[in-house]
């Protein structure tokens, strides 16, 4: 059984993102990128299925090529082999997703895993289009995937509980915070993913238009919090709180 999953290269989670001067996006030049906290997961619960009767793992990335990097680690964590979709301009999920579709055309995958959404974007789109474009299921906000006769079952997190789905494989699944905790890639495990197989592409090799459809017009930093006040007391608290209307 074969599993594919995205892998996305982002500002990593611990940085904090600044607006570019002339606010037509974040600036990105000489900052830590790390694979998207959401796609680790997605990896992490490939690997874990390898004891469920998955058999190989593809993991692919689109962007530019420094992804690589971000492929080398998804192959130490675990992966088998690894495609780069090259482009050094942004994709927008339409285009990821249309890529996406003509590698699973050519993989025949059974299942394929990606992160719900990517935290430079937050854009929780790419699952959800690839699963209409190829017509099959869709289970997002993944918190336990199970593997058996031919379906993933799937508990998602919604609004204060969990439901649980059966699909038919293929399908696609997008991974939540809670899956699971991923595994950190063992020094030895980072040597051997340099000898993995991973395969170079462009769009235009799976002849796919990732031409923008989206202009950004205008990206600003969030407002500053004005400053705290320090009270010297819980009483002096309380009043103040009283007067706000905030406690009676
Ligand atoms: P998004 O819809 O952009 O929030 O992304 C959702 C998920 O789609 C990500 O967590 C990845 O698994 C996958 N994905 C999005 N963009 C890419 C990309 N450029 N390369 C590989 N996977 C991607």
């Amino acid at each position: 059984m074969k599993v594919l999953v995205g892998v996305k290269r982002v500002l990593d989670y611990n940085v904090k993102p600044r607006v570019k001067a002339d606010g037509s996006g974040v600036d990105l030049a000489n900052v830590k990128m790390s694979m998207n906290p959401f796609d680790e997961i997605a990896v992490e619960e490939a690997i874990r299925l390898k004891d469920k009767g998955v058999t190989e793992i593809v993991v692919v990335s689109i962007g530019e090529q420094k992804s690589q990097e971000t492929l080398r680690t998804a192959l130490a964590m675990g992966a088998d082999r690894a495609i780069l979709v090259v482009s050094e301009e942004k994709v927008e999920p339409l285009g990821v997703a249309k890529l996406l579709k003509a590698i699973v055309d050519e993989e025949k995958p059974d299942l394929v895993i990606l992160g719900k959404q990517a935290i430079d974007d937050d854009n929780n789109q790419t699952g959800q289009m690839l699963a209409g474009l190829l017509g099959v299921g869709q289970a997002t906000f993944a918190s336990k995937v199970e593997l058996a006769d031919g379906n993933v079952t799937v508990t998602r997190e919604v609004d204060g509980g969990s439901e649980t789905e059966s699909l038919k494989l293929p399908a696609i699944v997008t991974t939540d915070l809670r899956l699971n905790e991923p595994r950190y890639a063992s020094l030895p495990n980072i040597m051997k993913a340099k000898s993995k197989p991973l395969a170079q592409k462009t769009a235009a090799d799976y002849g796919v238009d990732i031409s923008p459809r989206i202009t950004t017009l205008k990206v600003v930093e969030p407002a500053k919090r004005s400053a705290g006040i320090k009270v010297a007391d819980v009483d002096e608290l309380v009043t103040k709180l009283k007067a706000m209307g905030v406690a009676k």
